[in-house]
Formats: C-alpha cells, sequence, structure tokens
C-alpha cells in the first residue's frame, strides 16, 4: 500500500474547480516531484495533503488512516514553505524546539532531537544564533530542522529553494537529496523548476491546469514524454 495515496482529488474555490480529480501513490520512503507552471494547482495539492485546505472530493491517505477530516497536528506531516516562515526574536535552537515544545514533548528528548537535527544540517556551531545572523542557505536549513525534529512520516516541500540565488540553489538541491539519502522520509516535493525536478525525483508528476499530464521516472518523462506539453515543459531549459 501507498505511504500517501492521493485519489480522484478534486478542489474547487467557490465555483472554480482547480484540481480535477487527481490520483498520486507515493511509496514508502519514495521522492515524488510535483512540477508543472505557475498556477496548475502544485500548491492546493500539498496543502490538501497537509490538511491545510479541504478537500472538494476524493480522498487523501497517510500510512493506513484516510486524513481528510484531520487536523494538520494530527497527519504526522511536515511542512517546508518557500519563505521559511522562522521565528525572528527566536534562536536556531528554539526556533527548532518550539513545535515540539508546544506538543508538550518531553525536554530531554526535545534537546536530543534538536541535537540530532543539528548534526545532520551542520547547524551545530549556529544554535544560538538569530536568523537575521544566518546565510540564506543556513535558514533554509533551520526550516529544514524544524521539519526533521518531528520525525514526521512525510515531508512536504513547497518550492524551497525559490528564494536562493542560482548558486545556493544548486547546493541546496544536492543537501535535500543528500538529507532524504540519509532519512529516508517519504517526500512530496512541489516546484516550477524542471531541471529541479529532473534531478531530484525518483517519480515526477507533471501537471497542467489542474490535471496531471504524466507520471514517471524523469528518465522516462525524458525518453518517452506522453504529448507536447511534457516534451517542451521537461524538455526546455529552466
Ligand atoms: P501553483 O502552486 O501550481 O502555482 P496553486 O495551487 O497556488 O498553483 O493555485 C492553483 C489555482 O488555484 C490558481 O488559479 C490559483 O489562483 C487558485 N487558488 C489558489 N488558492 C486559492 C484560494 N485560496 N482562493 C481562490 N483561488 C485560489
Ligand atoms: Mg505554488
Amino acid at each position: 500500500m501507498a505511504q500517501v495515496a492521493i485519489s480522484s482529488v478534486a478542489k474547487a474555490f467557490g465555483t472554480v474547480k482547480v484540481l480535477h480529480e487527481v490520483s498520486v501513490d507515493i511509496a514508502d520512503g519514495q521522492f515524488v516531484v510535483l512540477v508543472g507552471p505557475s498556477g496548475c494547482g502544485k500548491s492546493t495539492l500539498l496543502r490538501m495533503v497537509a490538511g491545510l485546505e479541504t478537500v472538494s472530493g476524493g480522498t487523501i491517505s497517510i500510512g493506513e488512516r484516510v486524513v481528510n477530516n484531520l487536523p494538520p497536528a494530527k497527519r504526522d506531516i511536515a511542512m517546508v514553505f518557500q519563505n521559511y516562515a522562522l521565528y525572528p526574536h527566536k534562536t536556531v535552537e528554539q526556533n527548532m524546539a518550539f513545535a515540539l515544545k508546544l506538543r508538550g514533548t518531553d525536554p530531554a528528548i526535545v534537546a536530543e532531537r534538536v541535537k540530532r537535527a543539528a548534526d545532520i544540517l551542520d547547524l551545530a556551531p549556529y544554535l544560538k544564533r538569530y536568523p537575521r545572523q544566518l546565510s540564506g542557505g543556513q535558514r533554509q536549513r533551520v526550516a529544514m530542522g524544524r521539519a526533521i525534529v518531528r520525525n514526521p512520516q512525510v515531508f512536504l516541500f513547497d518550492e524551497p529553494l525559490s528564494n536562493l540565488d542560482a548558486k545556493l540553489r544548486v547546493q541546496m538541491r544536492t543537501e535535500i537529496k543528500e538529507l532524504h539519502q540519509r532519512l529516508k522520509t517519504t517526500t512530496i516535493y512541489v516546484t516550477h523548476d524542471q531541471i529541479e525536478a529532473m534531478t531530484m525525483a525518483d517519480k515526477i508528476v507533471v501537471m497542467r491546469d489542474g490535471r496531471i499530464e504524466q507520471v514517471g521516472a524523469p528518465l522516462e518523462l525524458f525518453d518517452r514524454p506522453a504529448n507536447l506539453f511534457v516534451a517542451g515543459f521537461i524538455g526546455s531549459p529552466s
């Protein structure tokens, strides 16, 4: 069974349909990238998996559970956004610990999880610093640290690199992939950047106008695009 199963999921805002019965299965440990032009519905789909948007039709399961009616905090997911939304008046350590403390996690466990995340992300020397004292890449890592400390079943990324300069973007791609190889956490990663999709994904889902055009491994899409849209989108330089 898929770790995340998106089955015939639809979304309308008022009378405007933005997703038309999309289905995607994501296996345990898989790194799946949702890619497509701006406005095609990637963030909406991810936000429904996170529980930040209601589902207009269909079902979303995480593990064995249908989560359609569960609030975000009960879904065993952690999301990393484009604007990292770090707390400016909290240190790196406090930023990473905050969500766990809110949930009443034992302080010894919080300390241990923060230390482990800091080691994994090379943030140990920066734990007492504030976000403004960090580089863009370091802030991005703190945002990932906040997700890691929660030990979620699923990581959700929404264009986490789009605010970074080109060089850092390439470096962070590698870091996120290394993190995935190390933790093997099931991941859904949204981007409009086809290079990011091609270099990071185990499986790519190409979307357009609220529909899925094709699903496949990067090379499959490159070698055997289902249609001209996929060929043009995957084949064009970013
Ligand atoms: P993407 O992430 O692929 O750029 P989105 O999921 O953000 O696309 O948006 C898909 C469509 O849904 C767009 O047409 C967008 O304007 C619309 N949309 C997104 N959120 C809302 C909302 N809260 N209310 C109304 N329309 C929305
Ligand atoms: Mg988006």
